[in-house]
Order: C-alpha cells, then structure tokens, then sequence
C-alpha cells in the first residue's frame, strides 16, 4: 500500500524529496509557506555551482550520483536546469593537485593548466599559481531545478500546494499529523522535514536532536559581462593570492557573473526579513573582481542575500528519528547535491539507512 508522505518546505531538497518519493509510488503531499520563485531561503536564483572535485572522496562520489540524477530530472521536467561547461580551480599549487589526485582516482576526466592558459582560455579570468579544469561541472539554474523538481513530482502525482505554512509536526502512532498556520491537519505515514534556516525552530518529533544550525545571511554580488555564459565556474583556494582560510567561489550566470565569499555572513533569524546589504562586503567583492575578474564590470554590481544553514563540521543532516525524516545544514555547498538528497531521503523514509556521514548523532 503506498505511504502517505508530507513534505515540509519546498526549497531544492523538499522538492527533489517530493519527485523521489512519488516516483516510487508514495502518496505525496508537499507544503511550502511562500510562492513559488521566492527569494527568502536558499535556493532561489540563476546559478548554483555543479562540480566533481572535492578534496575528500566522499563527495566526489556523492557528486558523480548526483550527476545522472539531474539528467533524469531534466528529460521527466523537459526543463534545462544543468549546463556542463567546466570549473577552474586554482589557488596553491598543493590544494589543486590533491584535487586533480582524488578526481583521477575516482576515473574523471581533468585538466591541469597554468595562470596564463586560463588566460588565454577564458580572457575575463585571472587565475593564481595553479589551475586544474575539469570539464564534468558547470552550473545550474536554482529557480529552474526548483521548479523542475515540482514538475516532476506533480507529473508522478504529488500535490504541490505553496502559501502553506507548516505550524507544527506531531507523532501519532507509528505516523505523524502536519498541523498548518490554519490549523489543517493532514494525517502521514511519515514526514520530510526540509525547511532551510528555519530548521532550529521547527516543531517536530525529534528536531530537538539536532546538531546546532548557524543560519547566515550570504551576501554574494553580480557583475555584469556580456559574455557571462561563456565562463565557466571557479573557486579561487585561499593560501597563494588570497589570505589563507579564505577563498572566493563564482559562475557565470544570466545575472552576470557572480562572485562570493563562502560562508562569512552574520548569523540572522529567517522569520524576520533581515536584508541588510553590508558596504564592506561589497567593496571586497569588487576589489576581487577588479583583480581577478577583469573581464567582468566590478563598477556596477548588484548583490542580494542568501540563507546558509551551516552544521559545525560543515556535513549535512540526512536522518530519520521515528516518523520523521529531516533534511538540513546543507552548509552553503549542499544544491549540487539535491538530485541525490531527494533519493536518499526516499530511501529513509522506506525504512533503509542513510550515510553514517549524515546521522544527527555524529556529534
Ligand atoms: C549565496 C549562496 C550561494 C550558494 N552557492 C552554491 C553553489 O554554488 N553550489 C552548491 O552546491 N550550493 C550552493 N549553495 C547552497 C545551496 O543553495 C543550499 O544548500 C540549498 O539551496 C539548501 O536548500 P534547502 O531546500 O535546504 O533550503 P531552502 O531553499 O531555504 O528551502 C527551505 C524551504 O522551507 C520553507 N519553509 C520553512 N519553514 C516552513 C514551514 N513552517 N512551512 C512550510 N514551508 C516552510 C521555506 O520557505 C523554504 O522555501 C549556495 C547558497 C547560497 C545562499
């Protein structure tokens, strides 16, 4: 007999829970509290980096699973979400070459390359002492893959219903009764929690279990190029041009081309609409891209911030605590990944296990 499920929140991981859990069969429902295309979580907008390489071969396998999954997504949606135009990475010579070892022994194609090459390559694009491209990256569009996911899940027979604000989850018996702002309550075997930032405060069985959140307000910046879809991604690795610990990650996008610094935002409160743009952040950005980024306008950016949820060691949460499954602390690199998170909270909810690198226990 197919399950019930109740998916709370429709950002990247809601959504692509919802397409796994229908395309298996279950009966799904999923709740998101604004409309679609929303600015306020994590994953609205143009661009979101889709890469290979990691230093730690975990990911990297992780990643290339979650490479097909987009393809899938792309053919059941008919929607273009993921464009494989390669990433630069480069920094010191020692973080880029563990990258271009751990990719080699996963069998993935690479390309070492020096400053100048990336020069020649991609004009608007300065590099620092070592470069490594791999072709099997490039971006994805976050509002399309949102929407595709729904497509999707809709297609499969979810019902996807927006301006629903979950107010709470509580067990009944072996399931779980979803309790909306206007006291609707929808009766589930089991629950997907995946509500972003607003994870910390969510009611539901289990929650209080959770490792601590640090929720940032992420202030990347655009700057237009007329050839932006032409770069590929890059992170620039701190340690060699830039101060060690820190680091610069960007894409080009229709916005234009976009360049941030990962995971230095002030911690917020979701619930309240703290969209305070920081000067100082925006003129590093643009000492950056003046730099780094000659081919882009550093004079005329525009920026808008973002919700990281950010576990201490920077893994995320994908567990199960009786009937609810919770999806969270994507640390500020987790979209890549939903093609696959969706798959593995649909696993959970069937009753098998997650990765152990996953469990809110780990800590
Ligand atoms: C600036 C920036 C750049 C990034 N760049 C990259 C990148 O290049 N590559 C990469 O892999 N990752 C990147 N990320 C990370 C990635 O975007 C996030 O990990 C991902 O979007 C998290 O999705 P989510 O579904 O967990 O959260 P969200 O998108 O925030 O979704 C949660 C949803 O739950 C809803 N919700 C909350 N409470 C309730 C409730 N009570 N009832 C109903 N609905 C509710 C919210 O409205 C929201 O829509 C970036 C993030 C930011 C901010």
């Amino acid at each position: 007999m197919a399950r019930r499920v109740v998916v709370v929140g429709g950002g990247v991981m809601g959504s692509s829970a919802a397409w796994h859990l229908a395309s298996r069969g279950d009966e799904v429902v999923l709740l998101e509290q604004f409309t679609p295309g929303h600015d306020r979580g994590s994953s609205y907008g143009s661009s979101r980096i889709f890469r290979l390489a990691y230093a730690d071969p975990f990911y990297v396998g992780l990643a290339v699973r979650a490479l097909p999954l987009w393809q899938r997504l792309e053919e059941e949606a008919e929607a273009e979400v993921l464009t494989l135009n390669g990433v630069v990475d480069h920094g010191p010579a020692a973080i880029v070459r563990r990258l271009e070892d751990v990719l080699g022994a996963a069998g993935r194609p690479t390309l070492a390359l020096t400053p100048a090459e990336v020069a020649e390559r991609w004009p608007g694009l300065r590099a620092d002492t070592a470069a490594l491209f791999h072709p099997e990256a490039g971006r994805l569009h976050a509002d399309r893959a949102v929407a595709a996911f729904q497509t999707a899940a809709r297609k499969r027979g979810a019902q996807v219903r927006h301006g629903v604000k979950v107010a709470r989850v509580t067990a009944r018996g072996t399931g779980a009764d979803v309790v909306t702002a206007e006291e609707e309550v929808i009766a589930a075997d089991a629950v997907v929690v995946a509500v972003g930032g607003w994870t910390p405060q969510f009611p539901a069985p289990g929650n209080e279990g959770l490792p601590a959140l640090r929720v940032t307000a992420e202030q990347p910046a655009h700057f237009p190029a007329a050839d932006a879809l032409e770069w590929p991604s890059f992170i620039h690795h701190g340690g060699a041009g830039l101060p060690e610990g820190s680091g610069i990650y960007g894409l080009g996008s229709v916005d234009g081309v976009k360049a941030g610094f990962h995971g230095i935002g002030p911690v917020v409160d979701p619930e309240r609409d703290e969209r305070v743009i920081d000067p100082v952040v925006l003129r590093n950005l643009q000492e950056y891209a003046e730099r780094w980024l000659p081919g882009a306008d550093h004079a005329h950016p525009t920026t808008k911030t973002c919700l990281y949820t950010t576990t201490p060691d920077h893994d995320f949460v994908i567990d199960r605590s009786g009937p609810c499954t919770v999806l969270a602390g994507f640390s500020g690199h987790g979209f890549k990944f939903a093609s696959v998170v969706g798959e593995l909270a649909a696993d959970l909810v069937a009753g098998r296990p997650g990765p152990d690198r996953f469990a809110r226990t780990r800590f």
